[in-house]
């Protein structure tokens, strides 16, 4: 016997902002989900409270279990580390509080970011924004009318950078609305969307999302955000696949970070699974000194040794430029190999 279903999706929320709603935000919950005890961890209330923890489950569900020490859960538990103040870490350390129109940064000659949304789906404990106090303070419609005007007086930019926070924050909707205007204005020749959404949510890369980035006239670059190999799964990979039907060209970018991926093996490791998902490895970004992270850090030297080594590993089409980013230059500073 057959029934029949209709199905009337059109006013349920999608899955992706349930599993957001979902997300685990308490870390005593996280180390059960996780069977690991709480003593075997120094877990930190302030740190908790300056910034919140937030991993939604699909991103759980790539951790090892019974492993304090797994790479995923260090990038996302609040710990007693970071409330050491040391020297020559700052609250602001790329000085981007300032600003004149509201969400647009234009430090670079040919291409602006646009700061869509400024919360993300997951927290990251050694991100530069853990200090912003703009929670919540996300580009409307009319600012972006602004930001619409500006691009018109300053032709030589060819290129947007939708970023946050995360811009997949928005809705489909309003991205579609982003995307219809700025396909309209010919100076402009790729729409670049840095993101992690998709790692930690992969459910965010709807049909509509891929549809309307398909549609656009401009040439649509995602550079996604992933650390470690453990980060591509199953889940992840059949949501990139779909970005990469789309003809969609994806890169990554990683912060190399000390306890996590801070040795030739496991980079060697992420090159290679970035690869099979065909994603191609972009920066590999020197940790921003902001305090609350200085317990990520690696020196300058052991991130150039370990690039020497990933490079007699590795095709060179999967080695990630090592690079800095540093107040007032005019692009992101490479770092030269030993
Ligand atoms: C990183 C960044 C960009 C992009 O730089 P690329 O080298 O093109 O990836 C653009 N604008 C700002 C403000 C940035 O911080
Ligand atoms: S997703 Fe990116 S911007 Fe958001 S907390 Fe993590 S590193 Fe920071």
């Amino acid at each position: 016997m057959t029934k029949i279903i209709t199905v009337n999706n059109t006013d349920a929320t999608p899955s992706w902002q349930k599993e957001l709603a979902n997300a685990v935000k308490n870390p005593l919950q996280l180390l059960q989900l996780l069977d690991i005890a709480p003593e075997s961890a120094d877990l930190s209330d302030q740190a908790r409270k300056s910034f919140p923890m937030l991993v939604p489950l699909p991103f759980v569900r790539k951790m090892k279990k019974g492993d304090i020490n797994d790479p995923l859960l260090q990038q996302v538990l609040p710990i007693e580390n970071e409330e050491r103040i040391v020297d020559g870490f700052s609250l602001d350390p790329l000085g981007e509080h300032q600003n004149g129109i509201q969400g647009l940064l234009h430090k670079y000659k040919s291409r602006v970011l646009l700061i869509l949304k400024t919360g993300c789906a997951i927290n990251c404990r050694y991100c530069f924004r853990r200090h912003f106090p703009y929670q919540d303070n996300n580009l409307n419609k009319q600012q972006f009318v602004e930001v619409l005007n500006y691009l018109k007086l300053h032709p030589e930019v060819n290129e947007v950078i939708l970023s946050g926070g995360d811009p997949l924050m928005s809705k489909d909707e309003f991205l579609q609305y982003i995307v219809t205007e700025l396909d309209q204005l010919p100076q402009l020749k790729r729409l670049r969307i840095h993101t992690r959404l998709p790692v930690v949510i992969p459910q965010r890369i709807t049909d509509e999302l891929c549809q309307l980035l398909k549609n656009s006239r401009l040439k649509v670059i995602f550079v996604l955000h992933i650390n470690h190999a453990n980060e591509i799964d199953d889940a992840f990979s059949d949501a990139v696949k779909k970005l990469y039907q789309a003809g969609i060209q994806l890169l990554n970018q990683s912060v190399l970070l000390k306890g996590i991926n801070d040795t030739s093996e496991a980079l060697v490791a992420l090159s290679e699974s970035l690869s099979e998902v065909n994603i191609l490895p972009y920066y590999l970004f020197l940790l921003d000194k902001v305090q609350g992270a200085q317990h990520f850090d690696l020196a300058t030297e052991k991130a150039q040794l370990l690039m020497k080594q990933i490079t007699a590993e590795l095709p060179g089409y999967l080695v990630p430029k090592l690079s800095r980013e540093i107040a007032g230059e005019k692009s992101k500073t490479l770092i030269n190999s030993l």
